[in-house]
């Protein structure tokens, strides 16, 4: 089948976003009697979960400090929840452990999320602290803990597995996916309107009505197609505007595996364990010669079992790359780059880390899986994600990389299209910078935190 002259809805990517956004847009379009998937065609340079969603760790939480973010992730969880099966998910909760300096900031994340009625337990003081994590994990030993905020509901989802089933539903719907299709540039109505008519791409023009653009780290280039600004300028909390800040920025997300009996990480009652993340300000020791990794900082990581390569999957926190942005080389992505991959130092700390939480851990650096792992993200200038409508019919979905949870996004971007406001997508909207209307940060070493 060759490629259609026209369509009315475009979606560029076929991740989390494009995919969802072309799922619900289908049922949106059905119920209202308006039309169905067969107006919907996902174009993608290389197929099916090929950009970060295919490589995501995987991890659904509700565990920020910004509220706007908790009631998009809460909305979020409710669609992973309503059909785990085909979205590969496992609600096995969440749990985020913390040093001193961010006990506060969790205490105001529990306090909200009860405000939202998210499930949570929230354990203060070191003691109480430690007493919770030995009941479920007898070998527990990290430092420094005064904070466990335990997520009852959230968990983790296998990437792949659950872009083919969001691919499957969307498909079912009438939507039509073409794989090894590039996206090149975009046609105008006419000079006086900023109007996409149609999408120019490596197969020739696709005449539309509306474009939604779900490219991950590939929306620096979407944003040049458009000539949209690269520079933003920013009303700051110091109620002073700051112009030129850059409007993308690039980070190395450090990812990796340990290769081991994935039974033999397990909770006491020997159940599947939550996700884990800890961030602490205790001395890191190597676990292969004691030396020591971090000291007077916080350090944190995440982690949970890998059901794929066998073992445990996790990473640590990520790096800004220095590389001017219109420079970086995206392509090939993730693991399959020569450049941006997990570097050997993110082995040692990451592993160390691991036996610096659970005794099983210790002394197994060896069984650290040598392939290539990890990626590169792509950050808008407050490292939160940035959903809005340009040039009046083409939506953005750029998620600053926290978006492999988000996969309610895109049923709200469908009700967008569909006419809808959305109060939870308002606080995404890309005027913020110049309103002055910004997130909350937050004293975790994380930027997605
Ligand atoms: C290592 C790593 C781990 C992560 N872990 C997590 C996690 O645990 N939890 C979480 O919530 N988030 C995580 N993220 C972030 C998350 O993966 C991304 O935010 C999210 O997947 C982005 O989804 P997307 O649909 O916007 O883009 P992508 O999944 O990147 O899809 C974009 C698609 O666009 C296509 N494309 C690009 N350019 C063109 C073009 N010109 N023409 C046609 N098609 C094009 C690409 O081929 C690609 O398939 C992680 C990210 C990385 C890199």
């Amino acid at each position: 089948m060759g490629i259609p002259a026209s369509s009315k809805y475009v979606i560029i990517g076929a991740g989390i976003h494009g995919l969802s956004t072309a799922y619900h847009l289908a049922l949106e379009l059905k119920a209202a009697g308006k039309g169905s998937g067969e107006d919907i065609v996902i174009l993608d340079k290389s197929g099916i979960a090929s950009g970060a969603s295919g490589i995501a760790c995987g991890v659904v939480r509700n565990n920020y400090y910004q509220p706007a973010m908790r009631e998009l992730m809460a909305h979020s969880v409710d669609v992973w929840e309503s059909d785990p099966e085909t979205y590969s998910y496992h609600p096995v909760g969440y749990m985020q452990i913390s040093c001193e300096s961010m006990h506060e900031d969790i205490s105001e994340i529990y306090e909200q999320q009860r405000a939202i009625g998210y499930d949570s337990v929230l354990i203060e003081g070191e003691a109480d602290c430690d007493s919770y994590m030995k009941d479920i994990y007898a070998d527990w030993q990290a430092q420094n803990i005064t904070s466990v905020l335990h997520e009852k509901k959230g968990g983790y989802a296998n990437n792949t597995k659950s872009m083919y089933g969001l691919a499957g539903k969307a498909e079912a719907e009438g939507v039509r996916i073409i794989s090894g299709i590039e996206v090149t540039g975009f046609k105008r109505a006419n000079v006086a309107s900023s109007a996409i008519r149609a999408v120019e791409t490596s197969k020739g023009n696709i005449e539309c009505d509306y474009v939604v653009i779900g490219a991950g780290p590939w929306v620096r280039d979407f944003w040049n197609m458009l000539e949209l600004p690269k520079t933003v300028s920013i009303k700051g909390k110091d109620g002073q505007t700051h112009d030129g800040i850059d409007m993308w920025t690039f980070w190395q997300l450090e990812e990796g595996v340990l290769n081991v009996d994935p039974d033999m990480f397990k909770t006491n009652e020997g159940k599947q364990p939550p996700v884990m993340h800890v961030d602490t300000d205790a001395t890191l020791y190597s676990t292969v010669d004691g030396s020591v990794i971090e000291q007077n900082k916080i350090w944190g990581l995440y982690y949970k079992p890998d059901f794929h390569f066998g073992g445990v999957q996790g990473g640590a926190m990520p790096y800004p790359v220095t590389t001017p942005v219109d420079e970086l080389q995206l392509d090939p992505y993730g693991p399959a780059s020569p450049e941006w991959v997990s570097s050997p130092e993110f082995a040692h700390m990451w592993v160390s880390a691991l036996a610096h939480c659970h005794k099983r851990f210790e002394g197994l650096m060896g069984s650290y899986h040598k392939e290539p792992s990890g990626g590169v993200g792509c950050f808008t200038p407050d490292s939160f994600p940035v959903f809005d409508e340009f040039c009046e019919n083409a939506y953005i979905l750029a998620d600053s990389n926290h978006g492999y949870k988000m996969i309610g996004v895109g049923k709200l971007v469908a009700e967008h299209i569909m006419g809808e406001t959305s109060e939870l997508l308002k606080p995404f909207r890309f005027a913020r910078y110049e309103e002055g209307e910004l997130h909350p940060n937050s004293n975790s070493p994380f930027p997605w935190s």
